[in-house]
């Protein structure tokens, strides 16, 4: 079938109304109209090509609440109607060690990335969500708890998962003090999240008109990073430190913040190398670690949690004509705290 889609043509062109075609629903695949798609800051690394192997045209979107409008004949989990989500991953070989650990965005055999990569067929490639309808493949289409607001919800599908992962994976639960560092789509997702688990959240951001915001997230404290002394202040005091800064940034300065034996987890993936000193390791047996998204059950693990506790992203609902305006405003870090495209707008 035909759909509608927002698509870039280059590395260098802005978003336009394009038309791509979907395969017909296999005996396993799920159709789905698309509801709303989130826009990620990764979208803008990788439409213009900032991380490298940009593949054109691209359609971006990875966040992604859909109505179920068709399914294949051994499908058992979904049935027309139902709401689905679709996140970074669209299939994986589901035999190896990871897939069958439920860690599949780390995949032997490569994953396929939800757009700018191929099905396993490494031929066809993969359009996003910033389209009317997707075709996804079961096993990669999750459960949305019905209580949630579908707009809020697209967000938990990338931003939602690339936090809670890391939370988890790293113990973060009651009495423990973690510093969230940028407060953008992924920075209050990780507020909301370290809050629900139990933690004394601080956010340490570089904009000081997010202060209130920051505290009715469910921040303890705010840290203002383009003052001095708030890393005087803050010296050795977490235990975990989430970083989702988009942009280059010194990681030595945010690891003197941590206690011994503290970690500090890179979610954000800038472009641009940052120098790092070993020394800032040494002292204190600090730990410096990453964090890729997260497998399928966990993240149906973070949508459940997220429906018990009623979290959804704050959005700002946008007309897919206002795309290329919202990446503005997203790379001046003018956004609170998600651009949610209205996918009905797509095709007007
Ligand atoms: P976003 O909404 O643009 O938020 C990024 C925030 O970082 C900004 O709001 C700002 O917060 C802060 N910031 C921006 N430039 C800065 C600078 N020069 N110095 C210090 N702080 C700065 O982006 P996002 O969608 O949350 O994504 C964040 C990063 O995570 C991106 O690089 C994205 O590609 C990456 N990502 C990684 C994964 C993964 O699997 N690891 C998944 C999704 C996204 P303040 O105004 O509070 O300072
Ligand atoms: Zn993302
Ligand atoms: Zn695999």
């Amino acid at each position: 079938m035909q759909t509608r889609v927002y698509a870039a043509a280059s590395a260098s062109a802005p978003l336009r109304p394009s038309t791509i075609e979907r395969r017909a629903v296999g005996p396993r695949d799920v159709q789905m109209e698309i509801l709303y798609c989130g826009i990620c800051h990764s979208d803008i690394h990788q439409v213009r090509d900032e991380w490298g192997g940009a593949r054109f045209p691209m359609v971006p979107g990875h966040e992604i609440i859909g109505r179920v409008t068709a399914v294949g004949s051994e499908v058992t989990r979904f049935s027309v109607g139902d709401l689905g989500g679709v996140g970074c991953l669209v299939d994986s070989c589901r035999t190896c060690t990871f897939c069958r650990d439920g860690h599949e965005q780390f995949c032997e055999h490569g994953a396929a990335g939800t757009y700018n990569s191929t099905e396993m067929d490494r031929v066809t490639p993969t359009y996003g969500g910033y389209a009317q309808h997707i075709v996804v493949t079961e096993h990669f289409v999750l459960k949305v708890p019905p209580n949630l607001d579908p707009a809020g919800a697209a967000p938990l599908l990338c931003a939602g998962i690339t936090t809670f992962s890391p939370l988890r994976q790293w113990g973060c639960g009651k009495g423990t003090r973690i510093g969230v560092v940028g407060l953008g789509g992924l920075g209050h997702m990780a507020v909301k999240l370290a809050a629900a688990m139990g933690a004394e959240v601080t956010m340490l951001s570089t904009s000081e008109s997010k202060r209130a915001d920051a505290q009715r997230l469910g921040a303890a404290h705010f840290g203002l990073t383009r003052d001095e002394s708030t890393f005087q202040r803050l010296a050795g005091h977490f235990d975990l430190l989430l970083d989702t800064v988009s942009a280059k940034h010194d990681y030595n300065a945010y690891l003197r913040l941590l206690r011994p034996f503290g970690t500090m987890i890179c979610v954000g993936a800038p472009a641009e190398p940052s120098p790092m000193s070993a020394f800032s390791l040494l002292g204190g047996n600090k730990r410096l670690v990453g964090s890729l998204i997260g497998g399928i059950p966990e993240t149906q693990e973070m949508l459940d949690f997220c429906g018990q506790h009623g979290i959804v992203a704050d959005v700002e609902v946008i007309e897919a004509k206002q795309i290329n305006e919202a990446y503005e405003r997203t790379l001046k870090s003018d956004v609170r705290y998600r651009f949610v495209i209205d996918a009905r707008t797509i095709g007007t």
